[in-house]
């Protein structure tokens, strides 16, 4: 069992590292892969931190070298590195390696390197034995260290986010990778820091995705604040416009707790229509409930009940009118 698992990380191993050679050592590689990450402000020693690489327009390039390693297709095949044609998976993209939190490569992610509205944008390896993906951060192996110093967790959507970051000098910072937080990704963070710091779009699919996830957090008692980005930014893009400086005064001066955050955000949905405001002290007081700490509870009842315009009675009732129901 430990064997077979080994082995799928030694291949992983193998095809991370020939991903990159096949970025730093081949002409195509160099012209179109490497071009491609300078173009978009990525170090030389960035790239080779993070296992990026190249994955040539080649029918089975990586097959070949895997077999002429010793490695029998079957395991390229169970890594879905390669199909069950026997063609390489991952063709004509820049790689991404996915790593656990030990360092070790569990999975691959490629890009395609111009915009083509008939491919995904991204594409990653499946789910197999080592690879889970609702229990991966991406990053987290080399932002461990940095969130138990800062006791801070930054989460971003994207690897490039991550990449970026880092490369900027800010390296408490991993990714969801585009979905919404799940409870072993949370548990996962809470391992190093109980705090976490959102930093998405500021468009609404950035905030759905924020909030997402929330009342998992809160469950785990962990203090969540939210940044939103200006439109059209994400973290990658904005930290390359205005520096690391600007970057981190602007999630110091932008950054929301995200229960108040959220308060705000129904208050301004439900305008002055007072049965949608009443609606709002109900959607708030359960989002409240979530919270085991009582102490916690009564801060957020006081923060919470003064941008609501509602007495703390009422909010407490509220509160515990759902507390009751939950036991
Ligand atoms: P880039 O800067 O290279 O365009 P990004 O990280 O900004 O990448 P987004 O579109 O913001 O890309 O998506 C955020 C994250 O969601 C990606 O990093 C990736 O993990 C995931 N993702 C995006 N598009 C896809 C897709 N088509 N299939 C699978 N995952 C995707
Ligand atoms: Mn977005
Ligand atoms: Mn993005
Ligand atoms: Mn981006």
């Amino acid at each position: 069992e430990q064997q077979a698992i080994d082995s799928l990380f030694l291949v992983n191993q193998f095809a991370q590292e020939f991903f990159q050679t096949q970025l730093f050592d081949t002409d195509k590689g160099r012209s179109i892969g490497l071009s491609y990450f300078k173009q978009r402000g990525f170090r030389e020693e960035t790239l080779k931190k993070f296992g990026l690489g190249f994955a040539q327009n080649d029918m089975d390039a990586l097959l070949r070298a895997g077999k002429l390693r010793g490695y029998n297709a079957e395991l390229l095949k169970k890594l879905g590195l390669v199909t069950q044609y026997e063609r390489d998976f991952f063709r004509d993209r820049v790689m991404f390696s996915i790593h656990n939190l030990t360092g070790k490569v569990i999975a691959f992610a490629g890009r395609i390197m111009a915009k083509d509205p008939k491919q995904p944008k991204y594409i990653n390896s499946p789910e197999t034995e080592i690879y889970y993906k609702s229990k991966v951060l991406y990053g987290i192996f080399f932002a461990k260290k940095a969130i138990r110093q800062f006791d801070e967790c930054l989460l971003v959507e994207g690897y490039t986010d991550v990449i970026s970051l880092h490369q900027a000098g800010i390296e408490n910072v991993v990714a969801s990778s585009g979905t919404a937080l799940t409870p072993d990704q949370i548990r996962l963070i809470k391992r190093f820091t109980n705090n976490i710091k959102i930093i998405y779009d500021g468009d609404a699919a950035g905030i759905k995705a924020a909030l997402r996830g929330l009342d998992l957090a809160l469950a785990e008692d962990m203090n969540v604040r939210l940044v939103l980005l200006p439109d059209g930014e994400d973290p990658d893009s904005y930290i390359q416009k205005v520096g690391s400086e600007a970057f981190l005064l602007y999630l110091k001066e932008k950054g929301k707790d995200i229960v108040q955050f959220e308060t705000e955000l129904l208050l301004k949905e439900a305008g002055d229509d007072p049965t949608r405001r009443a609606g709002v002290l109900g959607q708030i007081a359960n989002t409240i409930s979530k919270i085991k700490n009582p102490l916690r509870r009564d801060e957020y009842v006081k923060v919470t009940r003064q941008v609501l315009g509602v007495d703390e009675g009422r909010m407490i009732f509220e509160i515990n009118k759902l507390l009751r129901r939950d036991l």
